[in-house]
């Protein structure tokens, strides 16, 4: 079995890489901010944000996440919160889940079972993959892209442009976000032997390739 871990910062192009890296090589896919993203959905919803609170919640919850990178499926306690988790009010509050260490604990050990399960590998993307959950894959990558870079792709996303009225009011999330997360997790700078991807001045395609190239050198 072959793990491929991929993290990075937001905005930088994980998600369509890891998944594109997946279907070409046969591999299941899996997103771990989405699982993140499907607890802060429970704490807001349930409006718990006390980190023991929030624990509880997170071990006592059903968290079902499908590994097609063709069929994206989330849900918490049997209801379907793919689209939910994509939301600005989720993207701001996640960190309610994501800073509390035994929450991660625990979302780290379901995230390790998934890896183990899959077959014959898995594309795994995140912040602390190549470091904490799978620090024996096969291949270990970070993406990086300048701040700026980073701010026009996610505002063509959220916003359908990359105007200046777009990129002003996606700026501030995003490096906010980052910040945020960094207090956490360590994913600006690449660890010993994890390949740095800096994808500022790469279209789709090269990246990809990259990544599979990568992918067939550690074969
Ligand atoms: O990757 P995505 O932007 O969907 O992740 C959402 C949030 O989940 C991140 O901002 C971060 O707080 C958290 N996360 C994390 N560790 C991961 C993946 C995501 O803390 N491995």
């Amino acid at each position: 079995m072959s793990v491929v871990a991929i993290d990075g910062p937001s905005g930088v192009g994980k998600s369509s890489t890891a998944k594109e890296v997946a279907r070409r090589l046969g591999f299941a896919y899996l997103d771990t901010g989405a699982m993140y993203r499907a607890m802060a959905w429970l704490a807001l919803s349930r409006g718990v944000t006390d980190p023991v609170d929030v624990l509880e919640q997170v071990r006592g919850a059903d968290l079902e996440i499908s590994t097609d990178p063709d069929d994206f499926a989330v849900s918490v306690d049997g209801i379907d919160v793919a689209e939910e988790i994509r939301s600005a009010e989720v993207s701001e509050n996640v960190q309610t889940v994501s800073a509390v260490p035994d929450a991660r604990t625990e979302l780290i050990e379901r995230q390790r079972e998934i890896i183990a399960a899959a077959s014959p590998g898995i594309v795994v993307e995140g912040r602390d993959i190549t470091t904490v959950v799978a620090p024996d894959a096969e291949v270990r990558i970070l993406m990086t892209a300048r701040d700026d870079v980073r701010v026009a792709r996610r505002a063509k996303e959220v916003h359908g442009s990359a105007d200046a009225e777009a990129v002003a009011a996606t700026a501030s999330l995003v490096t906010g976000r980052d910040a945020k997360d960094s207090a956490t997790t360590s994913f600006l700078t690449a660890a010993e032997g994890v390949y740095t991807l800096d994808t500022s001045d790469l279209d789709f395609e090269q990246v990809v390739g990259t990544v599979l190239d990568l992918v067939k050198d550690a074969e």
